[in-house]
């Protein structure tokens, strides 16, 4: 016997704006699946994550770890959430893991709250030198109120200036060093920094946002073993999970690490996010399985992209070192402070590719730069190999050198894009159409 139920029918008003919805999204599905999405910091996740973030566990709650939860319910739950520390313990290759995180930023703030008090001393990258929002003032270094100290920076080699982020450490003595960018094109000299660090009693934090995935894959650097004492980063830039965030230590005490697990539930996050934490889980044993396969890849799709960048007549960044170590590959497109970056961002997008501007050295404002940063983890995870890479290059100079209409160059992106529909480096690899809509 079902109950009675008033007859509900919405106002067409109300379902237009729903539908509004409905309809941009399928639009943006569709911009990404016709076109090259290169924003060095996105990915697509696969058929089975897809499937397991729009389960019932989105509307669930499970505060506290495996085992030890302050509602009913959560048994299920614990044999995820265990598999996935045991899984990122392994993947990381290190003692500690907290999967709970719901982003790159709320790890940071989490790894702050863990290791500073308001006040404290912190060295870090600059904003302008591609260190991220989260380890400026205006972000999660504000927020704990650290008093922040950025590196010398190198722009020769793209990297701090190793002698005197070293003095800078030795001088001021700070609780933090944090290292690791959001323009991250070589590994950090770490073993330098970390020795510098560990002299003056300050705790060494490594943002691998955005090369986790690299890390993972043995393609990068290895920061828990040349000194980090601490690894946060996201889950869904090189490492190809679903939107989340990872804290990772080398510590061994179990005091500091139940101090890292409280920082996350209840420091700064109560519902974390289950749907996304069972997908992260799904994307760890996809990564045990192809992680390395795809590390790989990606850092030669990256030289060869950055190499037919510069074959076409690009400005290419970093030329002495090869151009890139990672994912990411930096172009120049007019004069410091130009805008040049902005506008070369718009019309790549009006041919169906998608990027963004990027401040390169010189440049002071965040809206008018010279550059764009690109990124090939998104074109590799689909299946393009260093072929491709040519290719794509030429639909770069097609639009930004040699003037073409992006409309006609949009055309071709497409078609190009049509042979690459498949999400690999995931179990069902048979999948087509493979695309979230
Ligand atoms: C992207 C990024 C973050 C933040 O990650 P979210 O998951 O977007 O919050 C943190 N640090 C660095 C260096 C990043 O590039």
């Amino acid at each position: 016997m079902h109950r009675e139920r008033g007859t509900w029918s919405p106002s067409q008003a109300t379902l237009s704006k729903a539908q509004t919805v409905l309809s941009a999204t399928e639009a943006s599905g569709d911009l990404y699946r016709n076109g090259l999405g290169m924003i060095a910091s996105e990915n697509i996740v696969s058929p089975m994550v897809q499937k397991i973030v729009s389960s019932d566990l989105h509307g669930r709650y499970a505060e506290g770890l495996p085992g030890k939860r302050y509602y009913q319910g959560c048994d299920d739950f614990d044999t995820i959430e265990s598999l996935g520390i045991q899984l990122a313990k392994k993947v990381f290759n290190t003692p500690f893991a907290n999967i709970q995180s719901t982003s790159g930023t709320v790890s940071n703030i989490g790894a702050l709250k863990a290791l500073a008090k308001p006040g404290d001393k912190i060295t870090a990258v600059s904003t302008a030198d591609g260190g991220h929002i989260s380890h400026a003032r205006m972000g999660a270094v504000g927020l704990r109120d650290l008093n922040l100290s950025t590196y010398p920076w190198n722009e020769e080699r793209m990297e701090p200036d190793i002698d005197g982020a070293c003095a800078l450490i030795r001088e001021l003595e700070p609780r933090v060093a944090l290292v690791g960018q959001s323009v991250f094109l070589f590994p950090t000299p770490l073993r330098e920094i970390a020795d510098a660090a560990h002299e003056v009693g300050a705790s060494v934090m490594y943002d691998g946002a955005h090369v986790l995935g690299l890390i993972a894959g043995g393609c990068f650097q290895d920061p828990l073993r040349e000194g980090a004492d601490l690894m946060t980063g996201s889950s869904h830039k090189t490492f190809p999970g679903p939107q989340g965030g990872f804290l990772l230590s080398s510590s061994e005490d179990p005091v500091f690490q139940r101090k890292l697990n409280t920082s996350i539930f209840p420091g700064v996050c109560s519902s974390y996010h289950l749907h996304h934490v069972a997908g992260k889980v799904v994307a760890l044993a996809e990564f045990e399985e192809y992680g390395t396969a795809y590390a790989h890849d990606i850092v030669k799709n990256g030289q060869a992209f950055a190499s037919a960048l510069a074959a076409e007549g690009f400005d290419v960044l970093a030329e002495s070192r090869g151009y890139t170590a990672s994912h990411q590959v930096l172009t120049r497109h007019g004069d410091t402070d130009s805008g040049a970056g902005a506008k070369a961002a718009r019309l790549l997008e009006d041919a169906g590719i998608i990027t963004n501007m990027n401040m390169l050295p010189g440049d002071t404002k965040a809206l008018t730069p010279s550059g764009l940063r690109l990124g090939v983890q998104e074109l590799t995870r689909v299946g393009m190999g260093t072929l491709e890479m040519q290719e794509v290059a030429k639909l770069y100079a097609r639009v930004l050198l040699h003037s073409e209409d992006p409309s006609v160059v949009k055309q071709d992106v497409s078609l190009l894009k049509s042979d690459f529909q498949t999400i690999r480096y995931c179990f069902n690899e048979e999948n087509i159409n493979g695309y979230p809509f």
